[in-house]
């Protein structure tokens, strides 16, 4: 038996059966019109951003990062929770603006822009996050054709990256940012170009559970950032300090604890050199403010066995949740947290693995795992499945379609 990763607070039984946001899973199903589905409860995500609030500094803006999760009505639930919005296209622009976020708080970041995505943000005066000196050049072109000053920001890359970072995007040769010793020049090309002056974005790196690595990392960023700001002989109006915030998704993960990112980001706050006194500082998070509040669903199409072992075979898979089938950014194949919806909270009774409908052995989406005795008509539950799920999956493959997406507890 191979374990499975840890159910995130917040769901509890009902009558046996799992609820999400208070209502049954089989409930759920019936309402959104059947499996496979996506189950979105938006007091989780208000509850983890009350949480966020209370453990960090007053004084940080808190963004969301909304490739984690581009869903219409999860949007406008985040637009009412969060004071910034982070895209990273074009088309990402079009759905912030769809679900009322306004320009003044997005920012852009994202290698390759376009002249079409510069035009845009910059027409509707959007903070560009600048990638490179040449994306910095046509920025100012486009400015100067729209007659508008861009709003412009420059993505740094670092010269450190985040410790137990499952994904690194800092430190050494990277596509992303403009490397720390040529920030200066560039800002100061900038600025005499007459564009919006906007500061910089650092990023490290991403999903991190370990607190003393994401307060190394924020105390090395300020420090980077004072250093560049002098440097550029320009105070810095603003500072995005990345974000990293990691969710327990495999077994043995446990949560991060955010009072010492709190406790340790208070004190480097309060102690800020002169050029970073008036910075507004703000972090960016994806998975951490979404990943947990989300559930995907599906039912059990057959029950079979193969030299001995048990496999559930359920209408959803990989090509709706490809992280939890290992094949997104993981190493080792690990469980997900899963479990028998339709029996949640009874004890395991066998050893089965659930699979999905592709036909490919990749599309496992629990290995081996304990749980009760499900039969055809049951129905699974993939936990962590708020982010990067239905938008960072390869839906075309096999040709099965799109999972259904359902939202509870909306506030807008
Ligand atoms: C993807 C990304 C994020 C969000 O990452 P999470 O791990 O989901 O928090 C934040 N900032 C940038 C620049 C990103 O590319």
């Amino acid at each position: 038996m191979k374990p499975l990763g840890p159910i995130p607070a917040g769901f509890r039984a009902i009558d046996g059966e799992l609820a999400i946001g208070g209502r049954k899973a089989s409930d759920l199903v019936a309402e959104a019109g059947g499996t496979p589905l996506f189950v979105y409860d938006g007091a989780l995500m208000a509850a983890r951003v009350a949480s966020l609030r209370s453990a960090l500094p007053a004084r940080l803006g808190l963004h969301y990062a909304m490739k984690a999760n581009p869903f219409a009505p999860v949007l406008r639930h985040m637009a009412r929770l969060v004071d910034g919005f982070d895209i990273a296209s074009g088309g990402e622009l079009l759905l912030a603006e769809a679900a009322g976020v306004e320009p003044a708080r997005i920012s852009f970041a994202g290698p390759g822009k376009r002249d079409a995505d510069l035009a845009a943000a910059i027409g509707r005066g959007v903070t560009l996050n600048l990638e490179s000196a040449r994306e910095a050049e046509r920025a100012l072109a486009i400015g100067e054709r729209l007659g508008q000053a861009p709003r412009l920001a420059i993505r740094v890359n670092p010269d450190f990256d985040l410790k137990g970072s499952g994904m690194k995007m800092g430190g050494g040769a990277k596509p992303f940012g403009v490397d720390a010793a040529s920030v200066p020049a560039l800002a100061k090309r900038i600025i005499a170009a007459g564009a919006e002056w906007r500061g910089f974005h650092i990023y490290a790196g991403s999903q991190t559970l370990d607190a003393a690595a994401i307060a190394a990392m924020q105390a090395a960023t300020i420090a980077l950032a004072a250093r560049l700001a002098e440097e550029s002989g320009a105070v810095l109006p603003a500072c995005n300090l990345g974000g990293g915030f990691g969710i327990p998704y495999f077994p043995g993960d446990l949560p991060l604890d955010l009072d010492i990112v709190g406790a340790a980001l208070g004190e480097q706050l309060a102690a800020l050199p002169g050029v970073l006194e008036n910075t507004a500082f703000c972090i960016e998070l994806g998975r951490y403010l979404v990943g947990e509040a989300g559930v995907y669903l599906t039912r059990i199409i057959d029950r079979k066995e193969s030299h001995g072992e048990v496999f559930l075979v359920t209408d959803g898979g990989l090509h709706h949740q490809l992280a939890a089938s290992g094949n997104f950014g993981t190493v080792v194949r690990r469980n997900y947290p899963s479990a028998i919806a339709t029996k949640f909270g009874a004890e395991p009774e066998e050893v089965v693995s659930v699979v999905g409908c592709l036909c490919t052995p990749l599309d496992r989406l629990a290995d081996k795992g304990g749980f009760p005795r499900a039969e055809e008509g049951d129905l699974v539950a993939v936990f962590c499945a708020g982010a990067y799920g239905a938008s960072a999956s390869p839906v075309n493959f096999l040709g099965h379609g799109p999972a259904a997406e359902w939202m509870v507890n909306a506030s807008a």
